[in-house]
C-alpha cells in the first residue's frame, strides 16, 4: 500500500514528465474508484497546463493554470503510467489524460480504493484539512507533539497510523520506524518519554528519506510513473520478517495484530 514514500515518489516521477504539458484529451473509462471521479472534470481541466505538483501526507495535488487542482491518493494499488505514444487501454485503467507534445497518462488501480478529485481549494477537503503534521516539519513542533502524545492511551503504533497526528505513515513504515526507535508497537503514548519520542521523529524522518531515495516499496504492483519499480522491500528490518531473525540481535521478529493490522517487531531490541 502505497504510503509517504510512494507517493511522493509518484510526484517527483510525474513532476520530472508533465510539469509545462497542456492536457488535450481527458477519458473517464470507469469513475467507480473509492469516491466517483467528478463528472465535470474533464470539461473543467481541458486545455490547462500543469503548473506544479506537490504531496501532502499520502495525497498527491497536481496544480493547473486554471488555479483548479486534482487531487488524487492512490489508495492500496493505484498506479500512473506515463507513455510517449498512444497504448491500448488495459484491465483497471480508470483514466487517461493526453497531454500536448505526445505523453500519455493513465490511471490504474486494481482494488479501486483510490480516487481522483477536483478542487479549487484543497484544504477545504475533509481529509486534507485534518491531516496532521507532514514528518519532515515534525521535529519543529517536537516539543508541542510531546505534550500531545503525552495525553494519548492508544498505542503509539495507532498513533503513528493515526493522520491527524504526523501524516503519511501507513502499516509498513510504522513498523520499520518503531524498530528503528527501539519502541515496542504497544507502548502508550502516555508512557512514552521525552529521549524516546525525540529518536522516534528523528527515525521517522530517518527512514522515509532513506525510502524516498530508494524510489518507494515495490510490494504488491506499485511502480513510480517511470515504471521502475522501487527496492526498499528487500531491505525492511522488520515488516513481513515474522519468524526470521532480528539484523540486530538474532531473536526471532514477532507478528501481532494490532487494531486489525499486523505490528512486526524485535522483543530485545524494542521496549
Ligand atoms: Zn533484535
Amino acid at each position: 500500500m502505497p504510503e509517504l514514500p510512494e507517493v511522493e515518489t509518484v510526484c517527483r516521477g510525474l513532476s520530472k514528465n508533465i510539469i509545462g504539458l497542456t492536457i488535450k484529451k481527458l477519458i473517464v473509462y470507469n469513475n467507480k474508484l473509492r469516491y466517483s471521479i467528478p463528472n465535470d472534470l474533464r470539461k473543467k481541466v481541458l486545455h490547462s497546463k500543469i503548473k506544479a505538483i506537490i504531496r501532502r501526507g499520502k495525497y498527491g495535488l497536481i496544480m493547473l493554470s486554471n488555479d483548479k487542482i486534482i487531487i488524487f491518493h492512490l489508495g492500496m494499488t493505484g498506479i500512473f503510467k506515463i507513455a510517449f505514444k498512444d497504448t491500448e487501454k488495459v484491465k483497471h485503467d480508470h483514466l487517461m489524460i493526453e497531454f500536448d507534445q505526445n505523453v500519455w497518462l493513465t490511471y490504474n488501480d486494481v482494488r479501486k480504493f483510490g480516487y481522483i478529485e477536483l478542487t479549487q481549494k484543497p484544504f477545504d477537503i475533509f481529509n486534507l484539512k485534518n491531516l496532521g503534521y507532514e514528518p519532515f516539519m515534525s521535529s519543529y513542533y517536537s516539543d508541542f507533539l510531546f505534550y500531545k502524545i503525552r495525553k494519548r492511551t492508544g498505542t503509539i503504533k495507532d498513533i503513528l497510523l493515526d493522520q491527524k497526528f504526523i501524516c503519511g505513515i501507513g502499516n509498513i513504515y510504522a513498523s520499520e520506524i518503531l524498530f528503528a526507535a527501539n519502541i515496542i508497537p504497544f507502548k502508550k503514548g502516555i508512557n512514552i518519554k521525552k529521549h524516546e519520542f525525540f529518536k522516534l521523529l528523528k527515525e521517522i524522518e530517518n527512514i522515509l528519506r532513506i525510502a524516498i531515495r530508494q524510489g518507494g516499496s515495490s510490494i504488491k504492483n506499485y511502480a513510480n510513473p517511470d515504471n521502475e519499480l522501487g527496492y526498499f522491500q528487500t531491505r525492511f528490518q522488520v515488516y513481513n520478517r515474522e519468524g526470521l531473525s532480528c539484523y540486530n540481535c538474532k531473536s526471532l521478529i514477532a507478528r501481532v495484530k494490532q487494531s486489525g493490522r499486523s505490528s512486526f517487531f524485535c522483543i530485545k531490541c524494542q521496549t
